[in-house]
C-alpha cells in the first residue's frame, strides 16, 4: 500500500516529528551527518543544552543559542505546509513534534503539541513577563528583565522535565490517531521518542532519512526526505 493511499483512508492522522523536519528549511538537526553533533565545540552541545549549564554558565550558554538555536528567518517547508493543509481539511489531529523552531505554526498549524517547549517564549525567572524570540535575538550577552531577573527561553533544556499538559495531549493524540507518522527524528530522545509507543491504530509510517529502531515495525518506511515526500502527495 502506498503513503497516498493510507492517508487517503484515514482521518485521523497524527504526525510525530522531529529535528529533520526541518532541515529542509535551512536548520540544521543534531545527529546527521552536517547536524550540530558533528561540528566542533569544546563542550559539546548536549552539555550546553543542559539545565546546570543554563544557570552555570549563562553568557556562553546564550552565546550559542543565539548563533545556533534562533533561526528566525527560516520559513515552513512543503512538510510544514502539508500538515497545516490536513489539519484545515478535518484529516489531521495533531502534530507533535520536538522542534523548538514553531514553523509548524508559522505554516498554520493549530494544534501543535511542542515536547521540547518553543523558542518563541522566554519568560523572566523573577517576575514572569514574557519576551519574544527577536527579543531575545536583538539583544548582548545575558537577557535580563526590566526588574533584574534573569531570562529564560521556555525550552526543555536537557535535565528539565516535560510540561505534563503537553504530554497528556500530545500521548492523547497518539492513541487516538488511525495513522502515525514518524518523521525526521533519530528516535533517541527520551522520553519523547518512547510516546510513538501508545499508537494503537492502522498504520505506523516512517520517513526518515536515516534508519531508525523504529524501521522494523512499521506498516511503511521511507528512507527519503520528508518535505519531497508529503510536499509530492
Ligand atoms: P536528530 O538530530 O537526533 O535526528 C534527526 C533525524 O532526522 C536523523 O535521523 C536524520 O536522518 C533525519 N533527517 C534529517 N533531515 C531529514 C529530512 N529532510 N527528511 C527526513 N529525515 C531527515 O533529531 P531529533 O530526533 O529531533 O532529536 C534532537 C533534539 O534536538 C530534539 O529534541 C529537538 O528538540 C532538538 N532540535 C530541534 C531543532 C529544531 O527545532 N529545528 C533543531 C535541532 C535539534
Amino acid at each position: 500500500m502506498t503513503l497516498r493511499e493510507m492517508v487517503a483512508e484515514c482521518n485521523r492522522i497524527v504526525f510525530f516529528g522531529g529535528a529533520g523536519v526541518s532541515t529542509e528549511s535551512g536548520i540544521p538537526d543534531f545527529r546527521s551527518e552536517d547536524g550540530l553533533y558533528r561540528q566542533k565545540y569544546d563542550v559539546s552541545p548536549e552539555t550546553m543544552l543542559s539545565s546546570g549549564y543554563f544557570y552555570s554558565h549563562t553568557e556562553e550558554f546564550y552565546r550559542f543559542y543565539r548563533d545556533k538555536m534562533l533561526p528566525l528567518g527560516a520559513q515552513p517547508n512543503a512538510a510544514h505546509k502539508k500538515l497545516a493543509e490536513w489539519e484545515r481539511e478535518g484529516k489531521l489531529l495533531a502534530v507533535v513534534t520536538q522542534n523548538i523552531d514553531g514553523l509548524h505554526q508559522k505554516a498554520g498549524s493549530r494544534r501543535v503539541y511542542e515536547l521540547h517547549g518553543s523558542v518563541h517564549r522566554n519568560t523572566c525567572l523573577k517576575c514572569g513577563k514574557k519576551f519574544s524570540a527577536e527579543y531575545i535575538a536583538r539583544g548582548k550577552g545575558v537577557p535580563r528583565c526590566d526588574c533584574g531577573g534573569l531570562i529564560k527561553p521556555d525550552v526543555v533544556l536537557y535535565g528539565e522535565l516535560l510540561d505534563d499538559d503537553t504530554v497528556r495531549g500530545a500521548v492523547g493524540a497518539i492513541r487516538r490517531a488511525d495513522m502515525l507518522i514518524v518523521a525526521g527524528t533519530s528516535l533517541t530522545v527520551y522520553p519523547a521518542a518512547g510516546f510513538v509507543e501508545d499508537f494503537r491504530g492502522k498504520y505506523l509510517v516512517l520517513i526518515n532519512r536515516d534508519e531508525t529502531p523504529l524501521d522494523g515495525r512499521c506498516d511503511l518506511v521511507l528512507h527519503e526526505k520528508v518535505g519531497e515526500v508529503l510536499g509530492n502527495l
